[in-house]
C-alpha cells in the first residue's frame, strides 16, 4: 500500500497497514539473532560504536549543562562508567580512565521525546525483519540526539521486545516506551477488555484520541473515555490523551487523564485548564511540528536541503514529499489551511501555559509518514521558543521535564547514576536553540552513535 500525506489524527488509520498482526517472538534467543541483525545492518560504516564495557571514560573540558536548570559547567568532567554517569564536576579525569577532549563543545543530555511513535516504516525499504526495523527507527532518533523515544499507539507489537532488553550498557539506540493499540473501542464492555490486554501485554501507557478530525468522525464516546481510565487506573496504567478542543481537554482532566498529548488547537486556554492541569500535576505535551507537517509539503521545505536532515533522513521520503502532484494536493488542501491557524493558536497557548507554571513535556508526534523522527525534535524546539520561550525552558522541557512527566529516573539528566545518554554540540544551545543542529557526536549509555 502506498502512505499518504499526514492527516490531522495523530496515527493516520492507513498507517495501520504498516502494522503486523500480534505476533510475539516466545524465544528470547530469535529477539537478541534480531537484534545482532538490526545491529550488524543499522551500524555498518558508522565510525565509532565502541560499547564501554566496565571501562571507565572522562569527557573533558566541555561546558556542561545537566538538564536540571543549574547554570552550566565550564571545563567540565564527566565521567562515565557501564554505560551510567559517575560524576560531574571540574575534577581532573581519574586515574586510568580513557580522556575524550570535547574541549570548546557543549554537552546536553539526550533529547526525550514525551509524544512520538515508532512504526517501522523508516527502515522498510531496507529491513524485513519487524523487530530490527524498530531498532532502525530507534536509531534513527538516536543519530538526531533523541535518545528516549514515548511512542503513544500502534506500534507493532515488536516494540515490546526492544524495550524489555534496553537497560543495557551495551545499547547503541534511543529508549523506547510504548503504549501498544490505541483504544478504539465502541462500548465501556469492550474499552475494558481492549485495556486489560494491553495491561497484560505490558504497555506503559494507555492511549485514546478524543477528536473528531476537524469535524470528519465520530468522537471517542465519553462512556467508553470513562471505562478505559477507570481500568487502567485500576490496571496501574495512565491514560495519554490525543485531543484537540478545550472543552475536551477539561473534560478528560476531570475524568482522570494523566498526560495532555496533543495541544488545545481550538481557543486560548483558560484559568480552569490550568488550574486542572496544576493541581493534578498533569502534563501537556504541545507537538508542534506536528501541526506543521500537515501543510509545510504544500511546497518544498527548506529543510530538505537542511545538512543536518540530509544526513541520515530518509532520501526517498523527502523525494515522495517532493512529487509535484503530492505538493499541490497538499496546498489546496483545506485541512492544509485550518492546521496552519491551529499552530498558531497552539503556540499561544503554549506561552500561556509555559508561564502559568504548567509542566510542559517536548513531544512531536513524529514516526509516521512525513513526519521525520529525529529530525522533527529540533524543529520542535524552535517553534517552542518562537512561541515565546525561552532556550533553556525547551531544553529542560525536552530533557528533564519530558523524563519527569513520563516517570523516567534514569534518563534526562546528566547527573550520578542516570544513563549516560548525552549530545556533545560545536555552539551554544542556551544562546540559540538552533544550536542543537550543531550535533557532533551522540551518545547513548556511553557509546558513540554519531
Ligand atoms: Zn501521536
Amino acid at each position: 500500500m502506498s502512505i499518504e500525506a499526514p492527516r490531522g489524527g495523530c496515527a493516520d488509520p492507513r498507517e495501520r497497514g504498516l502494522l503486523l498482526a500480534p505476533e510475539f517472538p516466545d524465544a528470547y534467543r530469535h529477539v537478541m539473532r534480531a537484534i545482532r541483525v538490526a545491529a550488524a545492518v543499522l551500524t555498518a560504516g558508522l565510525s565509532a560504536a565502541l560499547p564501554l564495557g566496565a571501562q571507565t571514560t572522562a569527557f573533558v573540558g566541555a561546558t556542561l549543562w545537566d538538564g536540571t536548570g543549574a547554570p552550566a559547567v565550564q571545563h567540565a568532567t564527566l565521567v562515565v562508567q557501564d554505560g551510567r554517569v559517575v560524576s560531574v564536576g571540574t575534577a581532573p579525569a581519574p586515574e586510568g580512565s580513557t580522556v575524550v577532549d570535547v574541549s570548546g563543545r557543549w554537552l546536553i543530555p539526550g533529547l526525550v521525546n514525551a509524544h512520538a511513535h515508532v512504526t517501522g516504516y523508516w527502515a522498510r525499504d531496507e529491513i524485513t525483519d519487524t523487530l530490527a526495523r524498530i531498532e532502525g527507527d530507534l536509531l534513527l532518533y538516536a543519530r538526531y540526539g533523541v535518545t528516549t523515544v514515548n511512542s503513544l499507539g500502534d506500534e507493532p507489537s515488536q516494540a515490546k521486545w526492544a524495550r524489555d532488553v534496553q537497560d543495557t550498557p551495551t545499547l547503541t539506540r534511543a529508549r523506547l516506551h510504548f503504549a501498544g493499540p490505541v483504544i478504539t473501542a465502541t462500548t465501556p464492555e469492550d474499552a475494558v477488555a481492549a485495556v486489560d490486554a494491553n495491561a497484560d501485554f505490558g504497555v506503559d501507557w494507555i492511549k485514546i484520541r478524543v477528536d473528531d478530525n476537524l469535524g470528519t468522525v465520530q468522537k471517542l464516546p465519553w462512556p467508553v473515555v470513562i471505562a478505559v481510565i477507570k481500568e487502567a487506573h485500576a490496571r496501574g496504567l495512565r491514560v495519554a490523551t490525543h485531543l484537540f478542543y478545550l472543552d475536551d481537554a477539561t473534560r478528560l482532566l476531570r475524568m482522570g487523564s494523566d498526560l495532555v498529548a496533543h495541544s488545545v488547537r481550538d481557543a486560548d486556554v483558560d484559568g480552569e485548564l490550568v488550574s486542572l492541569l496544576k493541581e493534578r500535576d498533569v502534563c501537556y505535551v504541545p507537538t508542534l511540528v506536528r501541526e506543521e507537517s500537515t501543510f509545510v509539503y504544500g511546497r518544498r521545505p527548506p529543510f530538505f536541503d537542511d545538512s543536518f536532515f540530509v544526513k541520515y533522513a530518509k532520501a526517498t521520503e523527502a523525494a515522495r514529499l517532493s512529487n509535484p502532484t503530492f505538493m499541490r494536493r497538499t496546498a489546496t488542501s483545506p485541512d492544509g489551511t485550518r492546521y496552519r491557524a491551529a499552530l498558531a493558536q497552539a503556540q499561544k497557548n503554549l506561552k500561556a501555559l509555559e508561564d502559568a507554571g504548567v509542566r510542559i513535556a517536548m513531544g512531536t508526534d513524529s514516526g509516521p509518514a512525513g513526519r521525520f523522527p529525529g529530525y522533527f525534535e529540533h524543529r520542535e524546539l524552535q517553534l517552542m521558543v518562537d512561541a515565546g520561550l525561552s532556550p533553556g525552558q525547551a531544553l529542560m522541557s525536552a530533557t528533564s521535564v519530558a523524563a519527569s512527566c513520563l516517570r523516567l529516573d534514569d534518563v534526562g539528566t546528566l547527573t550520578a547514576d542516570r544513563w549516560a545518554d548525552f549530545l556533545v554540540l560545536r555552539s551554544d544551545p542556551l544562546a540559540d536553540v538552533a544550536n542543537t543542529r550543531s550535533l557532533d557526536a551522540v551518545y547513548v549509555a556511553g557509546n558513540q552513535v554519531r
